[in-house]
């Protein structure tokens, strides 16, 4: 009999990226390189490149709930990493998987791509706010799924808590706001569960190759979750982490390249 010990398992639940920066593909490609074993439920396909997204097609959701149940049910799961959902069928279909399972779910609330194309319909947001994030462990926001589900805009540092406030009213138990769209040498991430609150300063990378930078982050802090990390020391690792590839993406394309997982 083998001696060799299982890995912590890690699912993501997300859409395809044919180009290989961002979506299923960036989220397996973080497990590998943090030592979980990854697992995969696609919701959606995209035809994409290094251009934006040229189209998008769901998945039924019986084949959604096929693929979670046939990984859940047999190898289990340490964390779950939830992305590309696509519409408000899915996005209550999997709401509804991942209450039912043991383990914590990192909730990256995805809305619209760097290049502009919408990955979620305008008619999934409700879904999004009363279904999905109640059933987050930590919800990773950018400011703009920020503003499309709070309403907040946040224009500088200061404005950072009362969103994460406003996203915590949703139910997730802990929020993770990434500023790294505000102005300015440094970026600020804040983290809270409304009673701790961490602000996360990192120098901003000077390099435009950063597609996939939210897949991985959430990637990195379910890869950290299922390894024991509690959340704080989860997100601190995976920010880590997505620092250094977004130093190290490269061009690819005639557009935006990806984050590199292998510097
Ligand atoms: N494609 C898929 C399938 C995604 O899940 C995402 C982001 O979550 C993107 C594209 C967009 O990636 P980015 O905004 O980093 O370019």
């Amino acid at each position: 009999m083998s001696t060799v010990e299982t890995p912590p398992r890690v699912l993501t639940v997300a859409g395809s990226d044919s180009g290989g920066g961002a979506g299923i593909q960036a989220d397996l490609k973080t497990m590998l390189m943090l030592g979980v074993h990854g697992m995969s439920v696609i919701t959606a396909v995209t035809a994409q490149s290094s251009l934006g997204v040229q189209g998008a097609w769901e998945l039924p959701v019986e084949a959604v709930r096929a693929q979670y149940r046939a990984v859940v049910d047999d190898i289990g799961v340490q964390a779950v990493k939830t992305g590309m959902l696509a519409s408000a069928e899915l996005v209550e279909a999997v709401a509804e998987l991942i209450s039912g399972t043991d383990a914590p779910a990192v909730v990256d609330p995805v809305g619209v791509s760097k290049h502009g194309d919408p990955l979620l319909a305008a008619s999934a947001l409700d879904s999004v706010r009363t279904k999905l994030l109640p059933a987050a462990t930590v919800a990773t926001p950018n400011l703009d799924e920020v503003a499309q589900l709070t309403g907040v805009q946040v224009e500088s540092e200061d404005d950072l808590r009362r969103a994460a406030d406003a996203v915590l009213e949703y139910g997730p138990r802990w929020v993770l706001i990434k500023g790294g769209h505000l102005p300015g040498d440094v970026a600020v991430d804040l983290l809270t569960d409304g009673t701790d609150e961490y602000r996360l300063r990192f120098p901003r990378q000077d390099n435009r190759h950063t597609h996939g930078t939210g897949c991985t982050l959430a990637s990195a802090v379910a890869a950290g979750l299922a390894k024991g990390l509690s959340v704080p020391l989860a997100v601190a690792g995976a920010k880590d982490y997505v620092t250094k590839a977004i130093k190290a993406g490269f061009p690819l394309g005639a557009g935006i390249g990806p984050v590199d997982h292998g510097w």
